[in-house]
């Protein structure tokens, strides 16, 4: 029996897979400031064309760039592992399958989407890129790609995390990254929050605000904007994660898995391991795939299917989406990378269509789950991770009652060797769950009544 199952560099996926061409009930449109449908030009000041032509495309299978793929084989593919301390631990007949993203040289998937953007702004003529951060992976992935690829990069990174944690900040300036905390006296947007509220401990909305600000404004027209998850081009990038898997299941003589699992803030690595195994279940198979999202911003879960901004300043485009409100503050819990209001469009119209099974857990059991994790598999996971892991737990205990011998595959999202300070919370007892009522969802979501409605249609079939 194998315990990690090696795919050769060779053998590495070509394209990616985007779901947009086997969605049976098409995305909708994002729409403009009007409520009319934008077009790819009013994008082109914020992200190059060719990044532009991939978040429009309906094209099943897109080239990865040779050029890409050589930087990517630092890491990738990437080890699928299998769980089997874990598994002897609970007594399941179940197979814990998992993609580790955590080799990769930031610790986690983001680096997947951060080299191939980082690469079309390159060859689009661009010279610097900005973007924002929570926790600091995602700066910490675009800081790494850049610098392998030749560009600048500018980080706004939200005030208290870049005081409370700096060792992501660390990590963005040994690759050469300016990071600057956010609010700022750089930007509009920055001057505007800063003399009002002096001491706020910053938020991704007023980030992202700066970080769009700094890319339009500049004059020379060589600075682009990057995200870093919810867009359809960053699920499309993150889709290597599900092909590979698929071929190494292929090499144990698994032709598809029971159950695919991964965590959910903006959508991106969830996708990247399910959505080729989605387009085998729109094809027939019977898959259950499950997003976990924390019970404290309950996205798929509880929040309407609306049009919604990305960003509390109402920059971005309205996207049709799962959103709790663009201006829903979740709770301070540990995983930072989950406390996004909105969720990506593809696993939104994924989820109305039947696809998905969404479920949320509170913080407390993710722990839980991370600390039986670390004494079976040994590793610390990311407390994003975790959720994931609670998730698997209960599949493989659901296993054991039924007597079912499933596979089941998720996704080992990062590492969480820059996430310490959380555990040494959960271990001196001073985390808390966080239970959002029904009544604060309703006050949040109340701003949705006047905006344009997406449709709600499904085909039934799931
Ligand atoms: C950023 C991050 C997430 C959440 O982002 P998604 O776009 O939903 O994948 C999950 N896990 C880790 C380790 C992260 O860094």
């Amino acid at each position: 029996m194998d315990r990690k199952i090696l795919l050769s560099e060779k053998d590495i996926p070509k394209q990616w897979y985007n779901l947009a061409a086997d969605l049976p009930t098409p995305l909708q449109p994002p729409l403009g400031p009007d409520g009319k449908p934008i077009t790819p030009d009013m994008l082109a000041p914020v992200f190059p064309m060719n990044i532009i032509e991939q978040e429009v495309s309906t094209q099943r299978w897109i080239d990865i760039p040779e050029e890409v793929l050589d930087i990517m084989y630092r890491w990738r593919p990437a080890p699928l592992r299998r769980a089997i301390y874990l598994e002897r631990y609970l007594g399941t007949p179940a197979k814990i399958y998992y993609k580790d993203e955590s080799t990769s040289p930031a610790g986690s998937h983001k680096p997947n989407t951060a080299v191939p953007q980082a690469w079309y702004n390159k060859q689009f003529g661009i010279k610097r890129i900005t973007t924002e951060t929570g926790a600091g992976q995602w700066g910490s992935a675009l800081a790494f790609a850049c610098q392998l690829i030749g560009l600048e990069c500018k980080v706004f990174m939200v005030r208290i995390s870049f005081d409370q944690k700096p060792f992501r900040k660390f990590m963005m300036n040994v690759w050469g990254a300016n990071c600057v905390a956010s609010p700022s006296m750089e930007t509009n947007a920055g001057r505007n929050v800063l003399k009002e509220f002096p001491d706020t401990p910053g938020s991704l909305g007023i980030a992202i605000s700066e970080a769009v600000e700094q890319a339009v404004m500049d004059k020379t027209g060589k600075t682009r904007y990057a995200l870093g998850s919810v867009l359809n081009h960053v699920m499309l990038h993150q889709t290597i994660i599900g092909l590979e898997a698929k071929k190494q299941l292929a090499m144990v003589g698994i032709k598809k898995p029971d159950i695919v699992i991964g965590c959910a803030g903006g959508g991106s690595n969830f996708a990247g391991i399910s959505f080729p195994f989605v387009a085998d279940k729109i094809h027939g198979e019977n898959i259950e795939i499950i997003p976990v999202e924390p019970a404290a911003c309950p996205t798929l879960t509880k929040a309407p299917f609306v049009y919604d901004h990305g960003d509390l300043a109402c920059m971005t485009p309205l996207l049709a989406m799962h959103s709790l409100g663009h201006s829903f503050v979740p709770p301070p819990f540990h995983a930072g990378g989950l406390r996004y209001h909105g969720m990506a469009p593809l696993v939104s119209q994924a989820t109305v269509e039947g696809l998905m099974t969404p479920r949320s857990y509170h913080q407390l059991k993710c722990y839980e789950s991370a600390m039986i994790w670390a004494k079976t598999e040994g590793t610390i996971c990311a407390p994003e991770t975790s959720h994931a892991i609670a998730a698997v737990i209960d599949e493989a205990l659901k296993a054991k009652e039924e007597g079912k011998e499933k596979n089941i595959l998720f996704c080992y999202s990062g590492h969480g060797l820059m996430d310490l300070s959380g555990y040494d919370a959960y271990l001196s007892g001073k985390l808390t769950d966080y239970q959002m009522s029904d009544e604060e969802i309703a006050k949040n979501v109340a701003c949705f009544k006047d905006m344009p409605k997406p449709s709600n249609k499904k085909t039934g079939k799931w």
